[in-house]
C-alpha cells in the first residue's frame, strides 16, 4: 500500500518536473489527460461563456488562472506552471502535453505503420519521436494545424497541442512545401464538400423570424466556436451544435451554403470527415422533421 502511494506521488511530481524542463528550453506545455486530450474547461469557462483567451481564433478576455482552453493556456512560464490553480490539474494529468506552433515547430502526427511509410517515402527526413503506434515527425517553423490530410496524418502546430514524447532523434530540418502543401489541399476539399449537401427543407424559403443579419451572425459564429472549443467528444459536439443551428434557422430559410461551409470547416479542422459532416447535418435535419 504505501509503495503503490509512493510510486504514485513520484509520477505527480514527474509531470510538473517535466513540464518544467520543457518550459525552459522554450517550450509551452499544459497538461493532458491520460487519454492525451486537454483537460476541459472549469465552470467559469464551460462552454466558452468567459469568451476565450486573447490568443484564440475570436480573441476573447478571458484570464482564467486554471489551464482552461486546452492549447490556449499552454506557457513556458513557471510561475503559472507551478500555481494553486493548475497544481489539481498536474496532479490528475495523465501526459505532459506542448503547444508546438508557440514551440516554433510543426508536429505531423502520423498515426500508423502506412502513415509512416508514406512519410518516409514523401517528406524531407527531419526530427521524429516514436508515438505508440506511429511516429510524430517535427520541422522547424509553424502553419496552420489541420486533421487527416491524408489517412492517419494530422498537422499539429498553430493552436493545437502534441503530446510530448521525447526528444526524438534526427536533426531538426527546416517546414517544407511538400507539408504545407497538404493543407491548402485540404483546405481546397472542406471548401468544396458544403456544395454536395442538400437538405431540401432549407430552400423552402420561409421568411426569417429573425429579421436581423447580426443575429444569425452570432449564431453562426458561436457554433464554429463551440466546435472549435470542443475538447472532448467532437463527434457528439458537432452533432449537437448542428442540431442547435437547424432548429434556430432550419425553417427560416436564411441558411446558405456559406454558412454551413463554415460549420463544417470547423468540424473538418477538428479531425471530423467531410462523409461525417454531411451525415450529422442531414440526421439533425431529420431530427428535427425539416
Ligand atoms: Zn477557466
Ligand atoms: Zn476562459
Ligand atoms: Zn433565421
Amino acid at each position: 500500500m504505501t509503495h503503490a502511494i509512493r510510486i504514485q506521488r513520484e509520477a505527480r511530481t514527474g509531470h510538473l518536473a517535466l513540464a518544467l524542463h520543457l518550459a525552459s528550453l522554450g517550450l509551452p506545455v499544459l497538461p493532458l489527460r491520460a487519454g492525451k486530450g486537454p483537460f476541459g474547461n472549469c465552470r467559469t469557462c464551460a462552454d466558452n461563456a468567459c469568451g476565450g483567451r486573447p490568443n484564440m481564433k475570436t480573441p476573447g478576455p478571458c484570464v482564467c488562472p486554471r489551464p482552461c482552453h486546452a492549447w490556449a493556456a499552454a506557457t513556458a512560464d513557471p510561475a503559472v506552471l507551478t500555481s494553486s490553480a493548475w497544481a489539481t490539474t498536474w496532479r490528475d494529468a495523465g501526459v505532459v502535453g506542448y503547444h508546438p506552433g508557440g514551440a516554433g515547430v510543426t508536429v505531423v502526427d502520423l498515426d500508423d505503420a502506412d502513415a509512416v511509410a508514406w512519410a518516409r517515402a514523401t517528406l524531407p527526413p527531419t526530427r521524429t519521436v516514436a508515438t505508440t503506434r506511429g511516429e510524430h515527425w517535427i520541422y522547424s517553423g509553424t502553419m496552420r494545424s489541420v486533421n487527416g490530410v491524408r489517412a492517419g496524418a494530422d498537422i499539429k502546430s498553430l493552436m493545437s497541442y502534441a503530446r510530448w514524447l521525447g526528444p526524438g532523434t534526427g536533426d531538426l530540418a527546416d517546414l517544407p512545401d511538400v507539408v504545407r502543401a497538404l493543407a491548402e489541399k485540404k483546405t481546397s476539399t472542406a471548401r468544396l464538400a458544403p456544395r454536395s449537401v442538400t437538405v431540401p427543407a432549407l430552400a423552402g424559403g420561409g421568411e426569417c423570424r429573425h429579421r436581423s443579419p447580426a443575429y444569425l451572425e452570432r449564431g453562426i459564429a458561436m457554433a464554429e466556436q463551440r466546435i472549435t472549443d470542443a475538447t472532448s467528444g467532437v463527434h457528439a459536439t458537432v452533432y449537437r451544435t448542428f442540431l442547435a443551428v437547424l432548429s434556430a434557422h432550419g425553417r427560416c430559410g436564411c441558411l446558405t451554403e456559406a454558412h454551413i461551409g463554415r460549420l463544417f470547416t470547423a468540424a473538418q479542422a477538428k479531425g471530423e470527415s467531410p462523409r461525417h459532416c454531411t451525415d450529422a447535418w442531414s440526421n439533425a435535419a431529420t431530427t428535427l422533421g425539416l
